[in-house]
């Protein structure tokens, strides 16, 4: 027991039990996502001509399911008298890295609901189905899975951007603005820009440009810097990783938002005179997926934590601040340069067989 050596410096222990079943099947059914999510299941295959005829005969029994036959889901089951064993999420830093290159080989054309039932069958469900009551469901939708996959992935890889310098891939998603002169009024005269994310959204009135819209408001989310836009142009680099981690804090704090506070034991201290007890405190996520997230959360408390940019795992830099470490091990150094290699040789060979 215990957590991983990454997550060691976090002052609180933090458990989460997970369970993972022996067997997993795809299967079709309606759900239900609202206190108590709820799973209709179909027989595999099931089609909208097979769902409509199945919606009238309960329809003739009195029963109105309210869905419509094209609401059918793709959904991931554990089998019947699969048998279960738990681990605790906190002894592996794995979990991260492997969903996001989960996300990644999908993106590449790997076939979506095999690689996820490969990645439950090793981690178990996300639990993105869990009850007001706490209770996590034997079964995942896809659309769930992979929506919170996404999610979490992303948000990884702008971690990685920030930790490996990556000014480029940042200005995709982070801007700066100036504020306007009465919003410094409200937010204090020292601040004069702020940071804005995308999607960029904001309401544009007539002959008004980008930046003067966005600079005249501020509200929750919005984070104030006292450089000017000259000062974060000369020097950019600080100013969007300060941004960047303030936007990934503020995505991962959304996802702790009813993070559960317990305890492992109670102790009472020997006095003669005085009672006095002690908590032991422990913080218990409600499912694997808030378990990642504050894994994340405890990731950006550590002050030496890069992530890889080979494999996409964190390492600690133990430190070790002298040089700016891009890969987590050498093997990984290594993988990245033959992988660099190959990539030139295929440009040489398409620009010579072009040339001739
Ligand atoms: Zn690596």
């Amino acid at each position: 027991m215990g957590m991983h050596s990454l997550y060691q410096h976090f002052p609180v222990e933090c458990r989460f039990e997970q369970t993972v079943y022996t067997r997993y099947k795809w299967g079709k059914g309606w759900v239900w996502r609202e206190k108590r999510h709820f799973l209709m299941g179909l027989p595999p295959g099931t089609g909208k001509k097979e769902a409509q005829a199945y919606l009238d005969y309960l329809k003739a029994q009195g029963v109105d399911l309210q869905r419509k036959p094209e609401e059918i889901e793709d959904v991931l089951e554990a089998e019947k008298r699969s048998e279960k064993s738990t681990y605790n999420a906190f002894e592996t830093a794995d979990l991260i890295p492997s969903l996001c290159r989960l996300v990644k080989e999908v993106r590449q054309g790997r076939n979506k609901k095999a690689a996820i039932k490969k990645w439950v069958s090793q981690y178990g469900f996300l639990g993105v189905h869990v009850d007001a009551d706490g209770h996590i469901h034997s079964w995942e939708s896809l659309a769930d899975f992979w929506r919170e996959a996404e999610t979490l992935a992303d948000l990884w890889d702008k971690f990685r951007q920030v930790t490996q310098r990556d000014l480029d891939g940042m200005r995709e998603w982070i801007r700066f603005v100036a504020l306007h002169p009465g919003i410094r009024q409200l937010v204090g005269k020292e601040c004069h820009t702020k940071a804005v994310y995308w999607p960029f959204e904001v309401e544009m009135q007539e002959g008004e440009t980008f930046e003067e819209a966005a600079g005249r408001s501020f509200g929750k989310g919005h984070v104030a810097f006292s450089a000017t836009l000259e000062e974060i142009n000369r020097n950019p680099l600080e100013f969007y990783q300060v941004a960047g981690l303030y936007y990934i804090r503020e995505k991962i704090e959304e996802k702790l938002a009813d993070v559960g506070l317990s305890y492992t034991g109670l102790e009472k201290i020997s006095n003669p005179k005085d009672d006095i007890f002690k908590l032991r405190p422990v913080i218990r996520p409600k499912n694997l997926l808030q378990a990642m997230y504050l894994q994340f959360y405890i990731l950006l408390c550590g002050h030496n934590v890069k992530v890889c940019k080979w494999c996409g795992k964190p390492f600690d830099l133990r430190g070790c601040y002298n040089k700016n470490r891009e890969y987590c091990s050498d093997t990984c150094k290594h993988s990245a340069k033959s992988h660099r290699y190959r990539e030139r040789q295929k440009l040489e060979a398409l620009l010579k067989n072009s040339s001739t």
